[in-house]
């Protein structure tokens, strides 16, 4: 008998009938003789929605209301799949992340968890019953308010609860078949990745690949949590992300040692660029700005700095950041303008960003070659670029960010014969 922990996003349980679909998919694991914990996300995009309706009330909600607004989404969707559960003749009770003993620090909005104390979980698997707990939320204990984990939190909750209750998988359930060597929305020659390493898909998260949220991938890796990413639509065999790599195929015994391994490429629309015009070349000016921005909250990506114009002393400094994070630096840096004497600020988000990730990136140099290659074919212009040990990224036009990675993933030799499918969701 074997523990299991699974997970079902939004696109999986977004009407009656899906939540039916999911209900016999886990009385089947219980009837298989498995003990069995589901965490469950908001139906469909109702978690947008929820942030629609609250902006249309106030421009600024407060934290803690808009927290408190967020956990009913899950609260929704759990108890309506514990229903249907027991009318398939199952027992299952559902939780809130507070009754789960999800504890987490006092950060609104993107609160970390601090510790899983599953007492009511242990209880109700001892007792022969499914739980259910609604993902993405858990409880301050100081305060004793309800915290939410950030977007694509339910993962987190998942993976958390995994490691908590040392179970032996965490199934995470979604609307493609696993994890792919792009995203199947815009890609649909991507590949699906049959094994992939907590190292590098830390990376395809934390460069935007929304499949798993980054946070839950940390604590996979710290807790050696196998991770099973597969569709709630189809029996496939998913993605397992694990400690061990892929053994090599014979296909690649041809290939130098050296050469790199691409595992795939990697998206983001969530971020915007700041540039900080006429900024006098003086040392302790990157100082500065970057104490200023990090002050506001900001987290920041790339930064590029041109060199100044001999004539005059002025330099230009761009960087990129999460869009909602944009005004409080803008905020920040305006506050400073006279101090630091620069021209202007510019705001732009429209700027997309397109990383391939792989191993051994910085001592090839013909991967970038080949990576700007593509782009200047499919005459796609390359405004910043950042390299790392095993990754490339760039900065282009958001409108030509689907065409970037089409581009891009063919130029590496990723796409495959057969199309990729989506089964459901909006991809919002
Ligand atoms: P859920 O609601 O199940 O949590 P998400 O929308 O958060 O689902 O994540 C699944 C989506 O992630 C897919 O529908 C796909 O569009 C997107 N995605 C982005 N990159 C990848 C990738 N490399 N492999 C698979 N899916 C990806
Ligand atoms: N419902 C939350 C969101 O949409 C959490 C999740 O789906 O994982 O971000
Ligand atoms: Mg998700």
């Amino acid at each position: 008998m074997a523990l299991i922990v699974q997970k079902y996003g939004g696109s999986s349980v977004s009407d009656a009938e899906s939540i039916k679909r999911v209900a016999k998919r886990v009385a089947e694991a219980k009837k298989a003789g498995n003990d069995v914990v589901v965490v469950v996300s908001a139906m469909g995009d109702s978690t947008d929605e929820l942030i629609d309706l609250a902006r249309q009330v106030t421009p600024m909600p407060p934290q803690r209301e808009m927290d408190i607004l967020l956990t009913a989404g899950e609260r929704i969707s759990m108890s309506l799949l514990a229903m249907a559960i027991n009318n398939l003749g199952v027992k299952a009770k559902s939780f809130t992340g507070q009754q789960a003993g999800v504890i987490t620090d006092a950060v609104y909005g993107k609160a970390h968890i601090v510790d899983v104390v599953p007492v009511r979980i242990r209880e109700t698997i001892k007792s022969g019953t499914v739980a259910i707990v609604a993902g993405f939320q858990g409880v301050n204990r100081t305060s004793n308010d309800v915290t939410t984990l950030g977007r694509g939190g339910s993962d987190t909750t998942a993976v958390a609860l995994a490691a908590g209750l040392s179970a032996d998988v965490c199934e995470i359930y979604t609307d493609v078949d696993g994890v792919f060597t792009a995203d199947p929305r815009i890609v649909p020659s991507a590949q699906k990745v049959d094994r992939i390493t907590y190292e590098e898909m830390l990376e395809m998260a934390a460069c935007g690949a929304k499949v798993l949220m980054l946070r839950c991938v940390e604590f996979g890796r710290r807790y050696s949590v196998p991770i099973h990413v597969r569709s709630s639509y189809s029996a496939r065999t998913g993605t397992l992300v694990t400690n061990e790599p892929a053994p090599s195929s014979s296909e690649s015994e041809d290939q130098a040692v050296e050469d790199p391994i691409i595992t795939g490429v990697a998206h983001d629309r969530s971020e915007a660029k700041i540039t900080i015009v006429g900024v006098p070349d003086v040392p302790g000016t990157a100082a500065r700005i970057f104490e200023v921005v990090a002050t506001s909250g900001a987290n920041i990506d790339m930064i590029v700095q041109n060199v100044s114009a001999a004539s005059t002393g002025l330099t230009d400094i761009s960087f990129t950041l999460p869009e909602a994070d944009g005004p409080q630096a803008l905020a920040a840096l305006r506050a400073v303008q006279g101090e630091i004497k620069f021209d202007s600020l510019q705001f732009d988000d429209q700027v997309g960003k397109l990383s391939l990730i792989g191993a051994g990136m910085k001592s090839s140099p013909g991967v970038s070659a080949r990576l700007f290659g593509a782009l200047r074919d499919a005459g796609i212009n390359i405004e910043m670029i950042s390299t790392s040990e095993i990754r490339i990224s760039v900065v282009t036009r958001e409108d030509s960010l689907n065409d970037a990675v089409r581009a891009v993933h063919s130029a590496f030799g990723l796409d495959g014969e057969s199309e990729a499918v989506v089964y459901a969701g909006t991809g919002r």
